[in-house]
C-alpha cells in the first residue's frame, strides 16, 4: 500500500499561537496522488499540539485563552526546576500532538469549520516541523 511522507516547516512568533496549516496539508495530500486512505498530521514536538477547528478570529482567541487557563506557565510545575516550559509539555500531552483525517476521492475530508492548526505553547520558535503521512491507494 502506498505511503507518502512530507513535512511542513513553520516558525512561530508568540509564546502561545495557533498557526493554520490547512492549505499546506491539502497540498501534500494532492501531491501524494493517494485517492483513498488516511492522512496523519503529526508534530514531533513535546510542547506543541495539533487541533482541527474553525478559523474565526474570536474563536482562535477563545481557544488560546482557554489553553492559557488550563496550562498556565507560572503554576509551580515540577518540570520547571530544570526548564521553564512544563505548561507546554502538559498541554501537548493532553491536547495531543497528532490528528488523523480521512482521504476520500483524492481530497482530505474535514468539516467546513475544521481547519488544521498547530498549537504553539512554547514559542517563539524559528523552526517547528510537522510531519504529514498519507497512506492509502
Ligand atoms: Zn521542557
Amino acid at each position: 500500500m502506498p505511503v507518502y511522507h512530507d513535512e511542513i516547516i513553520i516558525s512561530t512568533s508568540k509564546r502561545f499561537e495557533l498557526i493554520d496549516i490547512t492549505d499546506r496539508v491539502e497540498e501534500i495530500v494532492e501531491k501524494s496522488g493517494i485517492r483513498n486512505g488516511i492522512c496523519l498530521v503529526f508534530a514531533p514536538h513535546a510542547t506543541a499540539a495539533i487541533v482541527a477547528n474553525e478559523h474565526e478570529w474570536g474563536l482562535l482567541q477563545d481557544i488560546l485563552n482557554r489553553i492559557k487557563e488550563l496550562f498556565p506557565p507560572d503554576k509551580g510545575w515540577l518540570h520547571n526546576r530544570i526548564d521553564d516550559n512544563a505548561h507546554a509539555h502538559v498541554g501537548s500531552a493532553i491536547i495531543g500532538a497528532d490528528r488523523v483525517f480521512p482521504v476520500i476521492n483524492g481530497r482530505l475530508v474535514r468539516g467546513t469549520w475544521q481547519n488544521i492548526f498547530v498549537v504553539e505553547m512554547d514559542g517563539p520558535r524559528s523552526r517547528r516541523r510537522i510531519i504529514v503521512t498519507v497512506i492509502g491507494e
